[in-house]
Parts: C-alpha cells; sequence; structure tokens
C-alpha cells in the first residue's frame, strides 16, 4: 500500500513517456511493445565459446524502440525500464522452449567500479533481478567482480581485440555459491559475445556446470 502511494506520487511528479511514441503513462507503451520483433531461436555462440546457449532477444539496430529503451535505462537513469527489458527476454526465453531449473542461479555481468560510481547502478543487474523474480530462482549478488577498468567496448571493434580487451577482466570471488550450478548470465547488450566469454571464463574457473548468456540485444 505504502509503496504504491509513493509510486503514484512520483508518477505525477515525474510521469513516463513511451519511448517509442512519446505517450505519457509508461516507458514503454503496450502498442510499442507489441511491436517490438523478439527472435524464436537462440543465437549461436560465435567460434570457440565457453557458452551452452547465447540468447539474445532482438537486434539491436533493428529495433529502434528496443534501443531507446536501453538507452533510457543506462544514459537517462529511468530504473523500470529494466522491468521491460526482463519482459522482452523472457518473452525470447519462452519462444525457445527455455524452462529455469533448480539448480540455476542468475548472475549479471558487473560494471567496473569507476562506472557504476558514475552511473549510480548497475543496468544488468536490474535486469537479472527482474529475471530472477519471475523465475523464482536465485539470483548471486556480486558474483563477479570487474578487475581493471576495460575501454567500453564500443570503441573497440574487432572480435579478436575485443576479447584481447576483456580476457582476465573478470574475477569471481564468490566460489562457494557458484560452484556446481548451471549460470544464467545476463546483459543488456551483447555485440561480439566477449564479455560475456570473459564472465564465463572466471565463473568456470570457480566451478560453474555451464553458462547460458542472456541479452536483451544484439
Ligand atoms: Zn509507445
Amino acid at each position: 500500500m505504502k509503496n504504491n502511494l509513493v509510486q503514484f506520487v512520483l508518477d505525477v511528479l515525474f510521469p513516463s513517456f513511451c519511448v517509442g511514441c512519446n505517450t505519457e503513462g509508461s516507458v514503454l507503451c503496450t502498442t510499442c511493445r507489441s511491436a517490438i520483433v523478439i527472435q524464436r531461436v537462440p543465437t549461436r555462440p560465435s567460434g570457440k565459446s565457453l557458452l551452452s546457449v547465447l540468447y539474445a532477444a532482438t537486434e539491436y539496430r533493428e529495433q529502434k524502440t528496443v534501443s531507446l529503451l536501453i538507452a533510457a535505462l543506462k544514459y537517462h537513469g529511468v530504473k523500470h525500464a529494466a522491468v521491460h527489458c526482463a519482459d522482452i527476454l523472457t518473452t525470447h526465453l519462452l519462444h525457445t522452449g527455455f524452462t529455469p531449473r533448480n539448480d540455476h542461479l542468475v548472475v549479471a555481468v558487473p560494471l567496473h567500479k569507476k562506472r557504476l560510481r558514475e552511473r549510480g547502478f548497475n543496468q544488468a543487474e536490474l535486469i537479472a533481478k527482474n529475471i530472477a523474480a519471475q523465475y523464482k530462482i536465485p539470483y548471486a549478488p556480486r558474483a563477479l567482480t570487474r578487475r581493471e577498468h576495460t575501454p567500453p567496448q564500443t570503441e573497440v571493434h574487432e572480435r579478436a581485440k575485443r576479447l584481447e580487451n576483456v580476457k582476465g577482466a573478470f574475477v569471481c570471488y564468490n566460489v562457494k555459491t557458484v560452484r556446481g550450478k548451471s549460470i544464467i548470465l545476463i546483459d543488456d547488450v551483447t555485440t561480439t559475445g566477449a564479455t560475456f566469454e570473459a564472465c564465463a571464463h572466471a565463473l568456470k574457473a570457480a566451478g560453474a556446470k555451464k553458462i547460458t548468456a542472456c541479452a536483451i540485444a544484439k
């Protein structure tokens, strides 16, 4: 009740506008949501991969609304956009026949401390928490740590260079939680999959059984 009241006051003070059509009411209206083309099959991880499956719900370049939704979350601090991102991802997972199991554990791709300070939150973590809640499977906060500051992936182009760029960038200090688990690894966007691979490397080293990587867009 209290939360509803707080939400009501927040809605009055800071009304949401749809990223797709600018209609007032929600960060993503039902019309724009239903126009998003969601992939029906998983993406094949490229090259030699540590990932069991790579799920990318949408095509970033073709789905303008999705890129605007992610931008609202990452760069404009619209945290509620994470709920819509999670919904897009679970719809994709449903299409592909994915079913959560009791040995699953949800982990988010971490931000570097410096970027976390600048942004104030990790968008992948917000999405991951929603996914875990929807599937009623545990979420492991801070399972991974980003070790060194790597330049944003958008500044490094070729796949080989990207892999080199993030190699050894992650470490798992939470071995007890991760060991023997099937990890559902969440990020907002994947391009070459290099970040996922580097995270998978750290998680496998900590004894994770298999890694299923999930992104809202590729
Ligand atoms: Zn709309």
